[in-house]
């Protein structure tokens, strides 16, 4: 059996577990500000409360097993976990660091990290490595949590630094709804991390029930809707999912979701070479998003071996996207991000696998 992890649990939780419960906010300490990898370096607990913690969990359910760095400065992360699966992770520097002419400091540098919530995927979408390789399991709350914290640490990342968490890795954030609220918690602590949550955005393709009950909850996390076609038919041959929940029902869902007043719910656009990226598409997608706060983020798509589909042109990216922001639509074209890496979640993996 293998132990559960420390970063398993909210602090209220650990309180529980862990008598006096103001020890909680001392270990989070050492785990979210100082980074520490064992208990033994938890200086300020008793002996006695080191010996119960290193008997009763983990602390270290991650290993780093490759890391590759892209020329825009994004760096991609594979863990191994305990049972030998292996999922990824990236950080990707959103802005560089900028210094005043006297070398004061501009504004600091600005990370986003993507983490993922399961090894493979089961909803199958056909132009996404991770389906290729099917579902093996969900990931923890601890394991989704110690991403964020490896990343941190390696990089030298402040524990008070600002940054975002995407849950746009591998596998389906609503599909393992649990352990991806519980990690959401985690993360916005203010004794922890302190991610507050309007800095994380759960990406989705498309689940309705789910999205209705993640509003429900309150948690005040963005949502992002993987959509990638506006016609029925085309979406299911994309994203098999559809079948079950279709375009109506996820606008539906979307239009009950509580979006943050500065917020928008984003809408990404997955490319496709002479798929999706006609005009006629672009109008559908205007249309079909009237009356919602939304913003649309434009996707090249990524090709890698063995996929029959193509990225598409920048020009008809960028008639996409004029064709959108002249009416009216927010509308932005994702940065290709690590192109020259294994960009796409799933890719790194993937490689990997051939490898070994
Ligand atoms: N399962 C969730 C979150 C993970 S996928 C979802 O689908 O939203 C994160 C994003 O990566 C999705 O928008 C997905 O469409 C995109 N993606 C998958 N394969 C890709 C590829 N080959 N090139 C570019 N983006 C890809
Ligand atoms: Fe799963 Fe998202 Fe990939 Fe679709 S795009 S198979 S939902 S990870």
């Amino acid at each position: 059996m293998i132990k559960p992890c420390i970063q398993d649990f909210t602090r209220e939780e650990l309180g529980q577990l862990i008598k006096p419960a103001f020890r909680a906010k001392q270990i989070y300490s050492w785990v979210y500000h100082k980074y520490v990898t064992s208990f033994d370096e938890m200086k300020n607990l008793p002996q006695s409360l080191k010996e119960e913690l290193k008997v009763n969990y983990r602390i270290e359910p991650l290993q780093i097993i490759k890391v590759e760095d892209s020329l825009d400065g994004s760096r991609k992360y594979l863990f191994k976990m305990a049972d030998g699966n292996t999922v990824e992770a990236v950080l990707l520097l959103m802005k560089k660091e900028q210094y005043h002419e006297d070398g004061s400091m501009k504004h600091q540098a600005k990370y986003t990290v993507c983490i993922s919530c399961q090894v493979g995927c089961k909803v199958g979408c056909s132009f996404c490595l991770t389906a290729k390789s099917g579902f093996l399991r969900d990931l923890t709350a601890g394991e989704i949590v110690e991403q964020i914290r490896i990343i941190k640490r390696e990089n030298n990342i402040d524990a008070n630094r600002r940054l975002n968490i995407v849950y746009m890795g591998m596998g389906e954030p609503l599909d393992n709804l649990k352990a991806v609220v519980q990690s959401s918690k985690v993360f916005s602590d203010l004794d922890g991390m302190a991610i507050a949550s309007h800095r994380q955005t759960i990406s989705t393709s498309g689940l309705s029930s789910k999205i209705t009950k993640l509003g429900k909850m309150e948690l005040g996390v963005n949502l992002a809707i993987s959509l990638h076609a506006v016609d029925d038919a085309l979406r299911e041959e994309l994203m098999p999912i559809n079948k079950a929940y279709n375009i109506k029902s996820i606008i539906d869902a979307v239009k009950a979701f509580p979006v943050n007043d500065r917020k928008r719910v984003m809408f990404e656009y997955l490319v496709i070479k002479d798929v999706n990226d006609d005009i006629g598409a672009a109008k559908k997608l205007l249309s079909l998003l009237n009356g919602i706060k939304a913003k649309v983020n434009l996707i090249y798509f990524n090709p890698y071996g063995g996929t029959q589909f193509k990225r598409p042109e920048p020009k008809d990216m960028i008639e996409f996207q004029h064709y959108l922001t002249t009416r009216g639509l927010h509308c932005t074209i994702r940065e290709s991000k690590g192109l020259d890496i294994s960009a796409a979640c799933g890719q790194l993996r993937d490689n990997e696998l051939e490898e070994s």
